[in-house]
């Protein structure tokens, strides 16, 4: 079997940025590349919710899509505006994904994004 550190180093070193939230949204792990990304370090972000990256420019249907797949613990993938620390905005590729325990109970959501905004 694989070691635990090999996948803590891989998702460490991964260029999208990683985030792993409770069943709310409420991050409990970001990965370096979300640093680069959000200008937030790990450690300002633990425990706010995914929605401090939210900008008034996305659509409320995309939440709402969004949403509305996790509840059916499937996957969404989509395109969406955030905002960074500093208040500026990108266009964000993002993948969410349910994680479930062993009796398929929703647990946790590993969320995956990449600034798109150069190829848009
Ligand atoms: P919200 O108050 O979140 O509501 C928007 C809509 O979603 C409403 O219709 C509401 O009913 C529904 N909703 C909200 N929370 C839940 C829930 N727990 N269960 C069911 N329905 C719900 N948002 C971004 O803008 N940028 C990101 O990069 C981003 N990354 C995310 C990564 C992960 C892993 C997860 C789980 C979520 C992410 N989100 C992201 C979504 C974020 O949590 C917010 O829902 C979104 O930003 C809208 O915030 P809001 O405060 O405007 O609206």
């Amino acid at each position: 079997a694989l070691p635990a550190r090999l996948f803590f180093e891989a998702v460490e070193q991964s260029s999208m940025a990683i985030s792993i939230t409770d069943a709310k949204a409420n991050i409990l792990y970001a990965n370096p590349a979300f640093t680069r990304v959000t200008g937030y370090e790990a450690s300002e972000v633990m425990g706010e919710n995914e929605s401090l990256l939210s900008d008034r420019r996305t659509p409320s249907l995309v939440y709402e899509t969004l949403w509305g797949r996790l509840r059916q613990l499937k996957p969404w993938t989509g395109v969406l505006v955030n905002r960074r620390k500093d208040g500026s905005r990108y266009l964000a590729e993002l993948s969410i994904a349910p994680v479930l325990d062993a009796q398929g109970h929703l647990t946790h959501y590993l969320g995956m994004h990449r600034d798109v905004t150069e190829m848009h």
